[in-house]
């Protein structure tokens, strides 16, 4: 099993393959043809990485800190892009995350916002629980002044299936701390995410 946190190993990657075979002669009867012979190990073998959020250890990652030098504005990376993987289709969604928080004292080395980012985007997901997910993570670990996440996501399930839109986005908001508290910071992070990229 990949990982998920407190369960047992209940099923093996040769089950797993063998799961995905069954699904491939759902779809053609006979899955022994030369493109499709590998493709249950490929599958599994490319889960490792789709799904490697379950391994992270975000309390390890956001507690990678420095000294602020007494550093008190707003800490912004905007524009990190994801890819997660809808739980309800199992259907692929993508998007930029734009990451900010207020430092008390530490700061964090700026990879890391982008690393809790996949964290919580590599695992079987929905865009609410990721958005709400990393503004819980910098509260809980980084515990600064204020933190917000803002994400715009495009969802393979609304391209390709059902509905069947191509190009609408969903945007999901956290704010936690003064960005939920105070008008003034909120709008200067907005203005800082209206600005023109470099
Ligand atoms: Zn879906």
């Amino acid at each position: 099993m990949l990982g998920m946190e407190g369960s047992d190993d209940v099923v093996t990657k040769n089950q797993a393959e063998n799961a995905v075979k069954t699904l491939l002669e759902y779809l053609e009867g006979d899955a022994q043809r030369e493109g499709l012979k590998k493709t249950p190990q490929r599958v599994i073998d490319s889960w490792d990485e789709i799904f490697s959020g379950y391994k992270e250890d975000r309390e390890e990652l956001l507690q990678s800190t420095f000294n602020g030098e007494g550093y008190d504005g707003i800490v912004l990376l905007r524009d990190i892009e994801f890819h997660s993987t809808c739980e309800h289709h199992l259907q692929p969604f993508s998007g930029r995350a734009h990451v900010a928080y207020i430092p008390i004292d530490r700061i964090v080395g700026i990879s890391k916002l982008a690393r809790i980012v996949d964290a919580h985007a590599h695992r079987l997901q929905n865009q609410e629980r990721i958005t709400k997910g990393i503004a819980d993570d910098l509260e809980t670990y980084l515990k600064p002044l204020g933190s917000a996440v803002i994400i715009e996501a495009s969802h393979g399930c609304m391209r390709c299936r059902g509905v069947k839109k191509q190009n609408s986005v969903m945007t999901t908001s956290a704010m936690r701390g003064v960005f939920f508290d105070k008008a003034e910071p909120r709008q200067e992070l907005m203005q800082l995410l209206q600005s023109r990229p470099l």
